[in-house]
């Protein structure tokens, strides 16, 4: 289809916006042109943070010289065939980009369709439109950015450091790179080849961006529900990031980022793992354009779901599927014995004058006092087959030990095991119908503060459904009737103060199922077998039976893990026995 200007209708339903705010946009749109033109291999060069120099060479369809100039014309476009906005399924359809860009640098197109004879080229600097000239080029188009924002210095005053900057060109490319496998890719920072990758598959394509030895840990995802498909990878409980900098969504070929689909990902992962850290994720949705607004956000990084809420609960739905694989030895964190950070969990201390020598003399302790660390049991006589094994001792009345039928030793946190048995077996009552209850012989009366009481009696029905029935007891304080029968003997009072807690920090904003999920957790929290508790060998040997039949039983509610396992091949590695 050739470039033509859209009819002013149509310019005024587009939503408006700058498109060009900082280097990594003005590569992002420039990739998408190439991608939009039928690439097959990209190649983007990047100087100085992308405000020197931008350079992405195609060999896609190309522009004919006679085009050219329209091109760079604000509102001219070849891609809109359906001015309703309706269905558009090429990443760019306002015909902004390359005025905008033309506007604030030195702007060079080189392009030559097939069947032109030779390449034309024009350039636009700082809005003023040079001639068309021939000139030797291959197949494809070349878009050349110099000297970004030199023409529109204030904007220029908002860019970050030349390292920021070229960061985020960096994440434009490799986004983009994710959402076409299918395209060859390359980017070179500052003369220095970043990546050089052929076209790929999903797969290969994800391994190669984040890296193979992350790519092997991670699970895949598969789901359609109502003419929404959504596919991809998403990394175990146990392998997280500091940053999102590894969750990267695309939609109908978009590469997005999507609130709505970030906070989907959040909520799937918010009860296996630690705050503060990020899961992995590449995720594609793919559905109806018709059930789709892009036209929401200037630089399209924004959607509009005709049916949000389905999109989010299959979203949310796969990934917790995906997470909830019973046990599995093959995810848990290998047990690395080197310590790591201020409080280790034993200690090698050797004298000074022995230490090059390393071992003699040398003790090794706990760290802790000298009570007695390890109980041990009969080595059983058969190999287990269970998946966690069988368990030979406990550590500092804290750790179960147990051997594994291939050799691998496995450490399971009991307390952190038993909270997620416990959590689970709440959260599967509550969704079989409602949570069992024991009434207490003697209701507890509990004081709390004013606004504590009350914010729990204002949920009481709520709590109700959670097996916990209370009412109003004078000002203050609050009468528990019964609790969930899981939770067998418990003190009803310190349960009820730390539901109060995590009612009031959750705060009035945040939805009440997902108050009530925390309320969950802290009632599995307050039952579980404490950390101390001594045990015997048969219920060691029933939690790690429990923990093989529940979901997500590889990390606690907390998102610790609850088991650490050390394999015949980590002993050889330590011991020097193989590479
Ligand atoms: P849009 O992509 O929204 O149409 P742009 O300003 O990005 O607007 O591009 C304007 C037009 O220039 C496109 O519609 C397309 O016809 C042409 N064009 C831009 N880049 C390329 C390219 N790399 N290959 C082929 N044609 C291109
Ligand atoms: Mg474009």
């Amino acid at each position: 289809m050739p470039i033509r200007r859209l009819a002013p209708e149509t310019v005024n339903r587009i939503a408006a916006g700058e498109v060009i705010e900082r280097p990594a946009a003005a590569v992002k749109e420039l990739v998408e042109n190439a991608l939009d033109a039928g690439a097959r291999r990209i190649a983007v060069a990047i100087a100085g943070g992308g405000i020197a120099r931008i350079e992405v060479t195609d060999d896609g369809n190309g522009i004919p010289e006679i085009e050219l100039a329209l091109a760079i014309e604000r509102h001219a476009t070849s891609k809109l065939a359906d001015e309703a906005l309706i269905r558009i399924a090429t990443l760019g359809f306002r015909g902004e980009a390359l005025p905008s860009i033309g506007a604030a640098a030195r702007l060079t197109l080189i392009s030559r369709p097939r069947g032109q004879d030779v390449a034309a080229r024009i350039t636009v600097a700082g809005g003023a439109v040079g001639e068309v000239a021939p000139v030797a080029a291959p197949f494809g188009t070349r878009a050349i950015v110099e000297d970004l924002f030199y023409a529109t210095p204030a904007r220029r005053k908002f860019l970050r450091s030349t390292a920021a900057e070229t960061a985020a060109c960096v994440e434009a490319v490799r986004h983009l790179a994710l959402a076409a496998p299918e395209v060859a890719f390359a980017l070179s920072i500052d003369g220095v080849v970043s990546f050089d990758l052929p076209a790929q598959d999903r797969r290969a394509r994800v391994a190669a961006l984040y890296g193979r030895g992350e790519m092997d840990a991670l699970l895949p995802i598969q789901a359609v529900r109502e003419g929404v498909a959504l596919s991809g990878f998403i990394g175990p409980a146990s392998l997280t990031r500091a940053t999102a900098r590894h969750q990267n969504f695309v939609v109908n070929g978009r590469p997005v980022r999507d609130p709505l689909l970030r906070m989907a990902l959040r909520i799937a992962y918010r009860e296996v793992i630690p705050q503060g850290r990020h899961p992995v994720a590449a995720l594609w949705l793919d559905l109806g354009h018709d059930r789709l607004d892009v036209n929401v956000h200037p630089a399209k990084a924004e959607l509009r779901f005709a049916e949000p809420d389905g999109v989010r609960s299959l979203v949310i739905g796969a990934i917790q599927r995906a997470l909830a694989a019973p046990a599995d030895l093959a995810q848990a964190p290998a047990l690395r014995l080197a310590p790591r950070g201020p409080a280790p969990s034993w200690s090698y201390a050797a004298a000074p004058a022995q230490q090059a020598h390393g071992f003699a003399e040398a003790e090794i302790g706990f760290g802790l006092d000298l009570k007695p660390v390890m109980r041990r049991q009969e080595l059983p006589e058969e190999p287990s087959e269970y998946p966690l094994g069988a368990p030979i001792g406990q550590i500092l009345d804290t750790y179960i030990l147990a051997l594994a039928g291939d050799g691998s030793l496995v450490l399971v946190d009991q307390h952190a095991a038993h909270e997620r048995l416990t959590e689970e077996r709440l959260r599967a009552e509550r969704d079989a119908g409602g949570i069992a209850r024991q009434g207490l012989l003697a209701p507890v009366p509990v004081d709390l503060p004013a606004d504590d009481a009350a914010r729990l009696l204002g949920s009481a029905s709520a709590l109700a459904e959670l097996g916990l029935d209370i009412e109003g007891f004078g000002p203050g304080a609050v009468l528990i009737r019964a609790i969930p029968a899981a939770l067998g003997p418990a003190d009803p009072a310190g349960l009820l103060r730390d539901i109060a807690d995590t009612m009031a920090e959750s705060g009035e904003a945040t939805a009440l199922s997902a108050r009530l999920d925390a309320v969950l957790a802290r009632m599995a929290c307050h039952r579980s077998i404490r950390a101390g508790r001594r045990l015997e060998i048969a219920e060691m040997a029933a939690l790690l039976r429990q923990m093989e039949a529940t979901p997500r039983a590889q990390t606690c509610p907390h998102g610790r893990p609850t088991v650490l396992k050390l394999t015949r091949g980590d002993l050889e590695r330590m011991f020097g026995r193989a590479g």
